[in-house]
């Protein structure tokens, strides 16, 4: 593929956010080639000038701040049994654990004193918290601190579970899709679990009023390139406020122990292309990424991602949430987090934003 080539589709993608599925595949199998050669960052190569693209979408809508949101993983209890996931039902070696309501209330003390204004509650499907616990608790986070965010991600709900959460307060709700495909949907999940359910939870939530966050793992077993573009088409067509991309990586005792991790390269380049197709999404250059490359995240940063999400679950329980292995920052205090989680945004040539960092939709203007 001629580089030239390649310039026009990343040119015709910034212009018009779109491109046909041909042109996808031209692009990103291009960009892979590229890529497989070095991880360029240097505006010359096709890679190269894609991130620069991407960056300068993100700063016409952002500036160079990146985001810093508080995650609590509050839970490992889980009633799925996602094939690739660490904390599945039937993982019997998961040591458990679920925070009390003091617990997660007190790891928000923490975070609000190190200058968080965002806070993501995590888990598995967790049936002991019922709706009423986590609006319970959520609104006790928002009463105490009425200037934060909340974000839930706690899985597939009803609607009115849903509704309740949001007329508690919660501003956020994490869900990835993880396959717009039905059948590559059902490789990834047991035969309760439907991408109809997935989908209708997130245009739930949207219509509802959350700012909504949908997103895949990339390299996940069996996915093909179609799939990708799939995912591309179903993101468009959402209009999520944030996108959730990190490689796929193996975890020892699930289904997919042996099958290959996702790769670097690629999460990258779909960073770079999200940024593009959405200029204005809230974009995090995620753990998984920083798990497959020690410095993952910096180069998701220069790929036009724009959140970063440090942890701040306790220190005893942080090894216990392992969605997949080797995931980074499990032995280090919420404060050590945030120092070095500041270094890496500043070397990445970012500003940090501790703010509540809520989406900001693309005027005309910014949009030329
Ligand atoms: N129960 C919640 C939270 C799931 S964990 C929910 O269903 O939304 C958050 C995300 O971690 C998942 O959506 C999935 O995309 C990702 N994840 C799970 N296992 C993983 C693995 N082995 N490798 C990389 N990412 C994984």
């Amino acid at each position: 593929m001629s580089d030239k080539t390649l310039k026009i589709l990343i040119d015709k993608l910034q212009k018009e956010k779109d491109l046909l599925d041909a042109e996808f595949h031209t692009l990103i199998e291009g960009l892979r080639v590229d890529m497989d050669k070095d991880l360029s960052i240097k505006p010359t190569r096709n890679v190269g000038y894609l991130f620069s693209k991407a960056r300068g979408a993100r700063d016409a809508v952002y500036g160079n701040f990146v985001y810093l949101r508080g995650l609590i993983e509050f839970t490992n209890i889980c009633k799925n049994n996602c094939l690739y996931c660490g904390i599945r039902a039937g993982n019997e070696k998961a040591e458990r654990y679920r925070l009390s309501k003091d617990e997660i209330l007190s790891c928000v003390d923490n975070g609000y004193s190190l200058g968080f204004r965002t806070f993501v509650l995590q888990g598995g499907e967790d049936m002991f918290f019922s709706d009423d616990m986590i609006c319970d608790i959520v609104s006790d986070i928002k009463r105490k601190h009425p200037d934060c965010a909340v974000t839930l991600s706690i899985g597939e709900k009803e609607r009115e579970s849903y509704e309740a959460y949001f007329k508690a307060g919660t501003d956020r709700y994490l869900l990835r899709h993880e396959s717009a495909n039905e059948k590559h949907y059902g490789m990834l999940h047991p035969k309760e679990m439907s991408i109809e359910h997935r989908k209708k939870c997130l245009f739930d939530l949207k219509d509802i009023g959350y700012q909504v966050g949908a997103g895949i793992m990339v390299g996940s077993p069996y996915q093909t390139l179609d799939n990708i573009i799939e995912d591309l088409r179903f993101m468009k067509e959402l209009k999520p406020q944030m996108v959730g991309i990190g490689p796929f990586i193996a975890h020892k005792d699930t289904p997919f122990c042996d099958k290959e991790s996702g790769t670097l390269e690629d999460a990258l380049i779909l960073l770079a292309i999200i940024r593009l197709m959405l200029p204005d999404v809230l974009l995090p250059a995620t753990t998984a990424l920083g798990t497959i490359h020690p410095l993952g995240r910096e180069y998701g940063l220069l790929a036009g991602a724009n959140v970063i999400m440090p942890n701040l679950s306790p220190g005893n329980v942080r090894k216990k949430y392992l969605l997949y292995d080797g995931k980074i920052c499990t032995g280090d205090e919420a404060a050590e987090c945030v120092e070095c989680t500041k270094r890496r945004i500043e070397s990445a040539g970012c500003k940090v934003d501790m703010g509540r960092g809520d989406f900001k939709r693309l005027t005309f203007q910014e949009s030329l």
